[in-house]
């Protein structure tokens, strides 16, 4: 009887470290000598990817998550990894689904690194892109988020010791966008300017800027071996950009197809949407997204599509 007590406490502490070893919501892949994609699970609990570079000094972080608890488990992960400081956290662009985990970066020691047009978007137009959907507790959530403390609207080497990193304004997503390039392991992170086998996400970009990008990651020199790290799905490689940018380019000609049949709105989704799955196999693109692309795509078309406009600082 008297052994019951230590039992007890025996499960309690086996609870607890079990608690400790959940599994993460992401998978985190080494991509090239102390470079590492952070891949979100297929449940998205984490909301997007993420990735780390660790140099000779210090750690540089690619994106943050939308889940505060994934940023964490982040930091987690690479103080398992490193001993070295985290220093800094570059934003890929605005989109809470990258900048939602900030705080728990900077609560690790990082400084915030975004493009020029992030500061003035990341807390007004997060909200507005939830629309009614938003909840009080993710209002108040977003509306806290943190600026960021370094911005740029031009290229920027970033050197962790004698490891340079590239940060480089690119565009077409959001008007705000950033890709980080690992030249001596020939790793791109492009944020949400790539996603593998999975419909993008059109509503603040250009379908013209984003495949003149995309034609510029295939051009990158020895693109044949390199790795890229897109905003969503998994790592990918030159023919998953060469991929997706066929997916934006066929995009542009089935609307453009249609509307110079006169078909519009309803219609034109109706006529278009089963084409442009049928051509490509193998993606995710549910009919709400199906029926989203198509629209945008329709409004860059017609000169009508709106999207952010830069605050001054
Ligand atoms: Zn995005």
């Amino acid at each position: 009887m008297t052994l019951r007590p230590p039992i007890a406490l025996a499960l309690l502490l086996a609870a607890g470290s079990a608690s400790a070893q959940a599994p993460l919501p992401f998978t985190l892949k080494q991509v090239g000598p102390g470079v590492y994609a952070a891949i979100d699970g297929p449940e998205h609990k984490a909301g997007s990817n993420a990735g780390f570079v660790i140099g000779d000094d210090g750690v540089l972080v690619v994106d943050a998550f939308f889940d505060v608890d994934a940023a964490k488990a982040l930091v987690g992960e690479i103080h398992r990894l490193t001993p070295k400081p985290i220093r800094y956290v570059v934003n890929t662009h605005y989109h809470a689904d990258h900048t939602g985990g900030d705080q728990a970066l900077r609560d690790a020691g990082a400084i915030i690194i975004a493009h020029r047009n992030v500061r003035g978007w990341v807390r007004a137009d997060n909200v507005n892109l939830f629309g009614d959907r938003i909840t009080p507790e993710l209002k108040a959530r977003i509306e806290a988020l943190p600026l960021p403390d370094v911005t740029t609207d031009k290229d920027l080497i970033v050197w962790l010791g004698d490891r340079k990193v590239v940060v480089r304004t690119v565009l077409g997503h959001t008007g705000g966008d950033l890709t980080i390039f690992v030249p001596d392991a020939k790793v791109l992170f492009t944020g949400d300017m790539l996603w593998r086998k999975v419909a993008p996400n059109l509503v603040d970009g250009s379908v013209a800027e984003w495949a003149t990008t995309d034609a510029a990651f295939i051009a990158m020199p020895d693109s044949a071996h390199m790795t890229y790290v897109p905003g969503h799905g998994d790592v990918a490689d030159r023919a998953d950009v060469e991929e997706f940018r066929g997916y934006l380019v066929d995009l542009k000609a089935l609307v453009n197809q249609a509307r110079k049949a006169g078909v519009k709105g309803d219609a034109l989704v109706a006529s278009v949407a089963p084409t442009l799955k049928a051509n490509h196999p193998g993606w995710t693109i549910s009919d709400r997204a199906a029926a989203a692309e198509i629209r945008y795509m329709d409004e860059e078309l017609a000169g009508t599509k709106k999207r952010p406009v830069p605050a001054a600082d």
